[in-house]
């Protein structure tokens, strides 16, 4: 099965891993990403959005550990400069251009959602340039214009440090996404910029007040790329039905996001994890949202995922697991890649 999706940190790992050529692990093949070019060929990937997170200057190696408890709420990490969150983005994004210089003409970084389509027609896999966190970009918005010219189509307003424009949720369970204030003066400019632009505002991650204020201010469907159901796993990153009726309302895109901290329902980070997890997530986003408006996020190389599935080869054991549950083979093809498309041919223009 073909299979597009909406959120992996590959050029994170790729980033950080110290001592390596990336763009050779990449081709070659690793043990430490979930996504390489072997993977992408065992699986029938055809692209995603690929994402740029900044870390921090000292990255928590015992991050994901710290959720193995009963209950934690992590204060926000701290705030970090335009400049040095445009640093490491220039050079993920540097990462991304030599895979694709690499690629034989097989990779594409594309800005609309019918350049996708055409990729998939011919075989190569269609990349979506996205940051994770707008922490790069600058109050008069000039390094938006930079990263548009690379190919930058969307934009995750916070992923949990606050920045200029908004607020992230912090990592908390049990919680709800109700932490902090709502969007910037500037960051109400950042969504009119985004939509004038036909850049992606992508809203998992962001507090339940920016949420409310995207909604408000942006006249385009709501996007939720790795987002799941808070009433499934009380978790303070995933969305409450009130907010999936919203992105209903809007007729936009949740993609289900693999991270287990947010699949299981004591919301721990280990990869013991069902895949009856995914699919209880799947129904309930269904209920709210339809056939049409759903798909998957996995978070690949940025998780710890369910060990059924491991990594991207493993989708296999996903759409197995869907067959067995009843799933017919259409409504597969639209959670794997075809509601992804098709909300991408009518909305990245
Ligand atoms: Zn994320």
């Amino acid at each position: 099965m073909k299979y597009f999706d909406g959120h992996n940190d590959v050029l994170l790992k790729l980033h950080l891993k110290k001592n390596i050529n990336p763009i050779d692990e990449f081709y070659n093949g690793n043990n430490f990403c979930q996504i390489d070019y072997p993977k992408i060929i065992q699986s029938k990937f055809v692209g995603g959005f690929f994402a740029i997170f900044v870390p921090d200057s000292d990255p928590d190696d015992d991050f994901f550990n710290r959720m193995n408890q009963k209950e934690y709420d992590f204060p926000l990490p701290s705030p970090i400069s335009t400049e040095f969150a445009l640093d490491s983005t220039m050079s993920m994004v540097d990462i991304l251009k030599k895979i694709e210089k690499n690629s034989k003409n097989k990779i594409e970084i594309c800005t609309s959602g019918n350049q996708l389509h055409k990729c998939m027609m011919d075989n190569k896999i269609g990349v979506i340039l996205h940051i994770e966190g707008a922490e790069c970009i600058d109050e008069n918005f000039k390094n938006l214009d930079k990263l548009y010219n690379l190919g930058l189509r969307s934009i995750g307003l916070v992923w949990s440090r606050n920045n200029i424009f908004a607020s992230g949720v912090p990592f908390s369970f049990p919680s709800s996404p109700d932490r902090g204030d709502g969007l910037t003066e500037l960051g109400k400019q950042l969504v009119k910029i985004c939509d004038d632009k036909n850049i992606l505002i992508d809203l998992s991650h962001i507090n339940l007040k920016g949420f409310y204020d995207v909604a408000k201010y942006s006249s385009k469907p709501l996007i939720a790329t790795h987002s799941n159901a808070h009433f499934i796993t009380n978790h303070s990153r995933n969305l409450t039905d009130e907010q999936l009726k919203i992105i209903k309302l809007s007729n936009g895109i949740v993609g289900i996001n693999f991270a287990t901290a947010f699949l299981r329902n004591d919301g721990k980070m280990l990869e013991e994890c069902a895949l009856t997890n995914i699919t209880d997530h799947i129904e309930h986003l269904m209920k709210f949202l339809g056939e049409d408006n759903i798909a998957i996020g996995s978070d690949f190389d940025g998780a710890v995922v369910p060990k059924e599935i491991k990594n991207l080869a493993g989708m296999i054991n996903l759409e197995n697991h869907l067959y067995e549950l009843g799933y017919n083979k259409e409504l597969v093809e639209k959670i794997f890649y075809k509601n992804w498309l098709n909300f991408l041919k009518l909305n990245l223009i």
